[in-house]
């Protein structure tokens, strides 16, 4: 059947870091999915159909699958259907590029312009920014707005 995000019951959230994944599950025909909400960039759902056995591990151990858990796959996921977003101001693309070196540190600058569409010397800045607030505050970080300096 269509899948109509809405009709889905969530039944778990994920806690920070991954707070954007939900198990939910389709009331008509009780299929399990893994829902991604990437709405800080394009905006858009990311499902995965699960297994009774990974729904679970959800519901009892709190073990959840991996597809998801890192915020480039979510962009990536994005990119290759077409999606490519734009800040009016690329300073707005911090919290990301946060959690993009918070989950991978070896993150170059060409990959961070890339993946949130911006210019090289935008994503130096934002790269060298993002580095600074998590040598600060650790990743992950309890999270808070961060006045990001003009560039
Ligand atoms: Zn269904």
């Amino acid at each position: 059947m269509e899948s109509d995000i809405n009709r889905f019951l969530r039944l778990r959230k994920r806690d920070a870091p991954q707070w954007w994944l939900d198990l939910r599950v389709c009331p008509g025909c009780e299929q399990h999915w893994l829902v991604a909400q990437e709405e800080r960039f394009n905006d858009i759902w990311i499902m995965r159909r699960l297994s009774q056995e990974d729904a679970s591990a959800i519901e009892t151990q709190n073990r959840w699958p991996l597809d998801f858990d890192h915020y480039e796959t979510l962009i990536r996921i994005g990119a290759e259907q077409g999606h490519a977003a734009r800040f009016w101001d690329s300073r707005e693309a911090i919290h990301i590029v946060i959690d993009l070196v918070g989950q991978r540190a070896s993150i170059s600058a060409a990959e961070v312009a890339s993946l949130v569409n911006v210019s090289h010397s935008s994503a130096d800045a934002l790269l060298s920014q993002a580095r600074e607030a998590i040598a600060l505050r650790g990743y992950p970080y309890p999270w808070a707005a961060i006045e990001v300096r003009p560039y």
